[in-house]
């Protein structure tokens, strides 16, 4: 049934030979690289986790987002010409020089990272977690990639408290339901 959900790929009529860098898959990135690609370009997306998709990968849990849902767009992208590599750093692995030098353009789509702490007393205590650390290591597990279990977060059998109430707080809630947390309390500052 699934396959039935396959989507026909829109290949360009016309290449323009211009050659596109794409920095980041999430969301951002595979649009544009698909309107890109679409537009008749040479697309050559880079991606520095191990499996494309961004935060819709590994940060939206399994339970919220079917992840066969990006694989199949990634069907659909490479059908119309894309490129995926993943694993490769920009700014690392490739010098940002480099893709200057060597692509006509460079779309940078990496998302926003940086985590933002509490300036409270108790922040630095055992057991208190950047949300994505918890729902990176659990989307992991679920998608069959090792964990080391020094990596792992379990709120199994905790008393768990999760400040924000938006989307992240809410996956949050229910990855630690699913691990068996012993109680959820949400705090929400609105
Ligand atoms: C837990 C959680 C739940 C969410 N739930 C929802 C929801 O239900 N509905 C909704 O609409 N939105 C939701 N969001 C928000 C949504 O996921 C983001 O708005 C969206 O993913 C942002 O897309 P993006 O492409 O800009 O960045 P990202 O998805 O963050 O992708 C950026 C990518 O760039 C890569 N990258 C960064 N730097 C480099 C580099 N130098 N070289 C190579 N690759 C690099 C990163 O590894 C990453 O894969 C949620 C977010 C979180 C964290």
């Amino acid at each position: 049934a699934w396959e039935q959900g396959w989507i026909q790929p829109q290949i360009a009529r016309y290449k323009t030979r211009k050659r596109i860098a794409v920095v980041g898959s999430g969301p951002a990135g595979l649009a544009a690289a698909q309107q890109l690609a679409r537009a008749g370009h040479s697309v050559k997306l880079f991606e520095r986790q191990d499996r494309i998709g961004g935060l819709l990968r590994y940060g939206i849990p399994d339970f919220k987002l079917d992840k066969r849902l990006i694989d199949r767009r990634m069907a659909q992208m490479r059908a119309e010409g894309v490129e995926f590599h993943t694993n490769i750093h920009v700014g690392i692995d490739i010098p940002a020089r480099k893709l200057v030098e060597d692509y006509d353009a460079v779309v940078l789509a990496g998302g926003s990272e940086q985590p933002r702490g509490l300036a409270i007393p108790g922040r630095d205590l055992k057991g208190v977690h950047f949300a994505m650390d918890f729902l990176r290591s659990n989307s992991k597990r679920v998608q069959g990639v090792h964990v080391p279990d020094a990596e792992f977060i379990s709120a199994e059998g905790k008393q768990v408290v999760v400040i924000g109430g938006g989307d992240t707080g809410s996956d949050c809630i229910g990855t630690a339901n699913r691990h068996g947390a012993k109680s959820v309390t949400q705090l929400e500052i609105l």
